[in-house]
Parts: structure tokens; C-alpha cells; sequence
């Protein structure tokens, strides 16, 4: 766990620029004319996305485009690719009895979405061997509410915690094999998206999903961040126990509180609104929004400014430039 903290700190520390993280690369798709189908499904076509968001954008940290099913799909979920938008669970063994023995494991290599997503690796951090490519997986609350159904992963949590738990040990192996594979395929971060976890009561998301977490953070030895959507005030100090080097946190968190809860061991990056001012304001209202919150967060010298989540498909390119750019020429 230490030496994951430390490498995400170091990362920047050692970093000439001011590093900014803009989480995904969907808008890739549509400089590269794809359909989410196309991402989904092909290698080249996902890599080729990715490559029309890079090539665009020059962001410092390059994230493949994974979705939220890769690894349900791999624990015998069936999938369903749709032409647009991320892929969706059709039907998973856990719906009618949500008994863990009942999941069908199969290898990486024979889930579609795997495949792909560990190629996908592979192909970007060849093409670019100077940037730093990130893994991408999901976190066990997360993977496991896809298994069950979001609904009875909720329900279970409060009448059958031991349930949830003896489901989430296989599903953490799992989750940690797909981030071992990303990285041997050349990843040099790592990207947790664990948007369940803040639709836990904090005290439930430390008694069911924090030794999880901890454990698959125990096992990262890239600089890496655990992101979690919504309004998490209430669950960082969860967040901190968890050992990841970086806690990513949504547009509703007040930056410089979280960033004094977690104090120089731990980094927290964030939280220029995504589905916002990114998506919806003006490259200008962009330029502001970023230029005040660098300002707030002088003093913290571990703050990494990033997207509050995922970059929605449709941000328009101006806006993620006057993100980027704003970073990079920034002086006090
Ligand atoms: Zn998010």
C-alpha cells in the first residue's frame, strides 16, 4: 500500500509539468467516426479512438476506453454491446439467486471485453512509449452490482452483508488479474472507477467494500487513483484507509477540505465538472473554472487537477484543450 502512495506522489513530484488527468477518452470515438459498438468489439477500432483523442488532445495520462462490464462479462455475465453507449449487463448467473458459487469464471482471454480492453494496452503503449498508459478497471462494489443488479446489491448490503462479501473475494481476484494483465501489456497507471461505493452509507462501505479495496490497492505497484462518483464528503475519510495513492473525487466534493483530510500521504485530484462546465460551458468558462481551482489548490502540493469523471462523449474539444492548457501555462 505505501509504495502505491508514494509512486502516485512521486509521479508528480517528479513531474516538470503540472500533470492534469482527463479521465477516458471517449470523445475519441467521434474524431474517429466509431460507434460505441466499434470500441467495444474491435481492438484497432477502440485503439484508433484512442489515438484520435490523443492525437487531439496530448493529455499526459492516456486511458483506454473500458466501460463498466469487462469484468462481469469475464464471471460469466452476458453482455450486451449496443451502437450507443457503453455496453450493459443482459443477463448475469447472479439475477435470480444471487448465490457467489453460481458465477461461470472464464479467462481473460475469452471475454471479448478483456481481450480487447488488455490489447487495447498493449498496442497504445507501444505507440507511445514516452507517455504513460493507464489500466483501467472497476472496483469490487461496482463489478459486484453489475453481477447482482445494482438493487439487491443495495438490499443485500444491509440484510446479507456476509453474502456481498463472500461474493466480492472472487470478484476482487478477478478485478486484480484484469489490472495485471493491463499492466504486464505495458500500463504504467492505474484508473479504479468504484461508482457504487458512494451509494453505500459510509459505515457500510467501510464494514463491506473497504478490505476489498484494500486489498486490491495492496497489489498495484503503478501510481494509480481510486475514483468514485457523486458526493463522497461523507465517505472520505473511508477513502483515505483504502491505500490507493490517489483518491479521485467528483464535482460536488469541496477540493481543499478533502485535501487537508488527507494530508501529504495520500493524493486527491479533481474535480472540474465533467458533465458541467466541461460538457455544457464555454472554453473560456472552462479556462476560469480550472484557472480558480488551481489557485485554491496552490498550497496542496499533492493535487493533481483532473476531470470530476469520465469525459462524456460529446465535450466539445475546445473545452478539454482550454482545460489542458490552462494547467500547463499556469503560474501564481
Ligand atoms: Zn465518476
Amino acid at each position: 500500500m505505501r509504495d502505491g502512495n508514494k509512486t502516485t506522489l512521486e509521479l508528480i513530484n517528479g513531474s516538470s509539468e503540472k500533470l492534469s488527468i482527463l479521465i477516458g477518452s471517449r470523445p475519441g470515438a467521434l474524431y474517429a467516426g466509431l460507434t460505441d459498438r466499434e470500441i467495444f468489439e474491435k481492438t484497432e477500432k477502440k485503439v484508433q479512438a484512442v489515438k484520435a483523442f490523443v492525437e487531439r488532445h496530448n493529455p499526459d495520462i492516456i486511458f483506454t476506453i473500458a466501460g463498466m462490464t469487462s469484468e462481469a462479462e469475464s464471471l460469466g455475465a452476458e453482455v450486451l454491446v449496443r451502437d450507443e453507449g457503453s455496453p450493459l449487463i443482459k443477463q448475469s448467473p447472479l439475477y435470480e439467486n444471487p448465490d457467489p458459487s453460481r458465477l461461470v469464471p472464464i479467462s481473460l482471454q475469452d471475454s471479448p471485453l478483456c481481450r480487447t480492453l488488455i490489447r487495447s494496452v498493449r498496442i497504445l503503449s507501444g505507440l507511445y512509449p514516452d507517455k504513460i498508459v493507464s489500466a483501467s478497471v472497476n472496483g469490487p462494489l461496482t463489478v459486484a452490482g453489475q453481477l447482482m443488479g445494482l438493487e439487491q446489491l443495495l438490499i443485500h448490503s444491509v440484510d446479507n452483508p456476509d453474502l456481498v462479501r463472500e461474493l466480492l473475494a472472487p470478484v476482487t481476484s478477478r478485478i486484480i488479474e484484469l489490472m495485471n494483465a493491463q499492466i504486464d501489456a505495458g500500463a504504467r497507471y492505474l484508473h479504479v472507477a468504484e461508482p457504487t461505493g458512494s451509494l453505500l452509507s459510509p459505515s457500510l462501505l467501510s464494514g463491506i467494500g473497504l478490505s476489498y479495496l484494500q486489498e486490491l490497492f495492496a497489489e498495484v505497484k503503478v501510481p494509480n487513483h481510486l475514483h468514485m462518483c457523486g458526493d463522497t464528503t461523507a465517505h472520505l475519510e473511508v477513502l483515505r484507509e483504502t491505500g490507493a495513492g490517489a483518491v479521485s473525487v467528483d464535482s460536488m466534493v469541496d477540493m481543499k477540505k478533502a485535501a487537508g483530510l488527507f494530508g501529504s500521504s495520500m493524493a486527491i485530484c479533481g474535480n472540474i465538472d465533467a458533465a458541467g462546465v466541461l460538457l455544457r460551458g464555454t472554453p473560456e468558462e472552462v479556462a476560469l473554472t480550472t484557472r480558480a481551482m488551481l489557485e485554491k489548490m496552490t498550497s496542496v502540493k499533492s493535487y493533481i487537477p483532473a476531470s470530476s469523471c469520465g469525459i462524456p462523449g460529446l465535450t466539445p474539444p475546445e473545452n478539454i484543450d482550454a482545460f489542458t492548457k490552462t494547467v500547463r501555462t499556469f503560474s501564481i
